[in-house]
């Protein structure tokens, strides 16, 4: 079993670093703080015995070699990079409970007959450049040159932020793992919903992550004066928005698992006597089965048409994102499924609608992740929260999990 005193203790120092005033935790990537979080989670990594080096993109891993060297290697963990003022689990957990895994293993004596490496990625949240997961995209060589050129709010592109981290953003391709390099990729994180709250469960087995599509629709109609223009002959480009905002409501709603948020919208000129004549607003769907999602946004799509065209008022719209579901693999499902009947908790499956690197990493492997759960379901937020108990029963069936895919020798 793991030490969970041991893991607390990591978990409020890590905490620490990057911590604002108003009780938050705000770790960007390629900063001074991202650095000290990752010298500290390798200083752990080498109290595991672990053997420790960085990749071209900054990713840190741990490796603990197994009987067979040359078999493709289980890798464990997450990120330690936090969204602005965000909370203590999102992404250390899953890198800090990897560790623990391995060095309860050494203190056990207990061999796999696979490697098993514990890895940190770089970037996950996306938070400085509006564009995340930069670690497993490399890894997975899903990021291109293009992708370096996105920037922070203060202009400074990942190429540039690279560079001045130490790091050559013309050998992020060193990164690339090969197919059939991995085994298996393993996540643990905090739920980050409600749903393990409310089944009264310290843990859950995840179906899938959710792919999100991100749309951006520009409305044109017609601006006028609100006192001179009478009802029928105006094009309200913002009265059309409001029925496609309650169209995007209802046709996610249709159906179990799907989510539609608009989330920004931006009404011209935005004067209070005058007919709003531009209107953009972002879409964005969800769900972990692309059909699904696909029918929701085509039903979307051809509600917001037929409103546009009773109204009078132009319709373009922008695909900014589509990233596809990722699908839990069956195998690690039921290698999880299993740990957690044997630790006596009930297996419960749930599908993660957030993001996760595992999205990138299930074209290299088989992916899975387990969840732990989140006090009211709160993330993103200093009050984010998983008491000690459920984060020990989370890194218990992590290890039983890793020993199933790596293989007792
Ligand atoms: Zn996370």
């Amino acid at each position: 079993m793991v030490d969970g005193g041991r893991l607390w203790r990591r978990l409020s120092e890590l905490a620490e670093i990057g911590r604002s005033e108003s009780g938050g935790v705000t770790r960007l990537s390629f900063t001074d703080e991202e650095r000290s979080a990752k010298d500290l989670v390798a200083s752990y990594m080498e109290e595991a015995g672990l053997a420790v080096r960085e990749d071209a993109i900054g990713n840190l891993f741990g490796r603990r070699e197994g009987r067979d060297p040359e078999a493709p290697a289980v890798l464990v963990g997450s990120h330690v990079d936090s969204v602005y003022n965000g909370g203590d689990f999102d992404g250390p957990l899953g890198v800090l409970a990897g560790i623990e895994v391995v060095q309860a293993m050494e203190e056990n004596g207990v061999l796999t007959d696979r490697t098993v490496e514990v890895v940190a990625f770089t970037d996950e949240e996306g938070a400085r450049f509006s564009f995340g997961m930069i670690g497993s995209r490399a890894l997975a060589g899903h990021l291109s040159s293009g992708d370096l050129e996105h920037t922070d709010g203060d202009g400074l592109s990942v190429a540039l932020a690279m560079r001045e981290y130490g790091l050559d953003p013309d050998q992020v391709d060193d990164a690339r793992r090969g197919q059939g390099s991995l085994a298996a990729y393993l996540e643990l994180h905090i739920e980050q919903g409600r749903v393990l709250e409310s089944e009264d469960l310290p843990t859950g087995i995840v179906t899938g992550i959710a792919g999100p599509v991100w749309l951006r629709f520009s409305l044109r109609g017609e601006p006028g004066h609100a006192g001179a223009t009478p009802m029928d002959r105006r094009h309200d480009a913002l009265a059309a928005a409001a029925e496609i905002v309650g169209a995007v409501e209802e046709e996610a709603s249709s159906s179990t698992a799907a989510v539609g948020t608009v989330g920004q919208i931006e009404a011209r000129p935005g004067g209070i006597n005058i007919i709003p004549g531009g209107v953009d607003f972002s879409v964005d769907l969800r769900d972990i089965d692309v059909a699904v999602r696909d029918g929701v946004e085509e039903r979307i799509r051809e509600r917001a048409e037929e409103v546009c065209a009773r109204r009078g008022v132009e319709l373009g719209i922008e695909e900014l994102q589509r990233l596809d579901p990722a699908p839990c693999s069956e195998e690690v499902r039921s290698v999880i499924s299993g740990a957690c009947e044997e630790l006596g908790i009930r297996p419960h499956s749930l599908p993660s609608g957030a993001g996760h690197d595992g999205m990138h990493l299930a074209s290299l492997c088989p992916m899975g992740m387990i969840f732990v759960r989140s006090k009211d379901g709160i993330s993103h937020n200093p009050e984010e929260w998983s008491s000690k108990e459920d984060c020990e029963a989370g890194c218990n069936v992590l290890y039983r999990s890793v020993l199933g895919l790596a293989g007792r020798g």
